[in-house]
Parts: C-alpha cells; sequence; structure tokens
C-alpha cells in the first residue's frame, strides 16, 4: 500500500528495536521488538487498521502490567508501614505484599500515590489528615 502521509513511501509489515509507545498512562512503553506494525518505509508513518490495533493493544497490555509491576515495586513502603498505608488508601490487608511478589497488578492511581508517598512521606500525613477531616 502506498502511504498517503508522504506518497513516497511504501507501506510494510514493519519490525524495529527501540520503538516506544503511549499505552494508558504510561508515555514512552517500550514496543516489543518482535511486534508487527505496518510502517511506511519513507516516513515511518504508522498506518494501523483496527485488527492492528487490537493485536498491538493486547502486546502492549503485556509490557504495561510488567512495567506497572516494575514501577510499583521501585515505591512500595517498607514493610513495617505497609498496615498503616494500606488502612490509610483503603486497601485489603497484605495488598502491598501482593504488589510486592507479583500477584497482584496495581492500578494507575495506586502506582501514582505509593510513588508521592515514596517521594515524599509526609504526602501520607496529609492524607490522613484528609480523612479525618468533614468532607464539607
Ligand atoms: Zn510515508
Amino acid at each position: 500500500m502506498k502511504c498517503y502521509a508522504c506518497f513516497e513511501g511504501e507501506v510494510v509489515p514493519t519490525t524495529a528495536a527501540g520503538r516506544r509507545s503511549r499505552h494508558k498512562a504510561i508515555q514512552n512503553l517500550p514496543v516489543p521488538d518482535d511486534l508487527v506494525i505496518p510502517t511506511c518505509n519513507h516516513c515511518g508513518e504508522q498506518w494501523i487498521s483496527p485488527a492492528d490495533a487490537k493485536r498491538i493493544d493486547a502486546a502492549l497490555e503485556v509490557v504495561y502490567r510488567q512495567e506497572l509491576l516494575a514501577r510499583v515495586r521501585a515505591v512500595l513502603p517498607d514493610p513495617k508501614d505497609a498496615d498503616r498505608i494500606e488502612r490509610d488508601l483503603g486497601l485489603s490487608r497484605g495488598y502491598l505484599s501482593r504488589l510486592r511478589t507479583g500477584r497482584k497488578i496495581p492500578s494507575e492511581p495506586l502506582v501514582a500515590i505509593l510513588a508521592l508517598i515514596h517521594q515524599q512521606p509526609s504526602v501520607l500525613k496529609r492524607v490522613e489528615a484528609m480523612w479525618e477531616r468533614p468532607a464539607a
């Protein structure tokens, strides 16, 4: 198929190393080297049919889950603080331990709040204070 972006190249099934893609909240998720994406051999534009999108999305989802686990493991609290954090974030008891072992895949909001607490432990005190106050 001719490329309708540059009108110079051909769109061909392409595999490559070093590709990156946004997937959900994660920008620059590594794209598997062996994942075939129809790409213009002149300008690099990707031409993705609905069937391609489904296949690519499924492949990226696998990488995405591994990435979420890696990111949450990097910011998990010390086990001695786990009970308190689970309580403050409304998580079931032992949830953080299940993230540590990879038996659970965290949500993006949970990874984000754990990262904030990791970067700035006082965030947890602010969360506690927020829960102590009435809503209005
Ligand atoms: Zn092109």
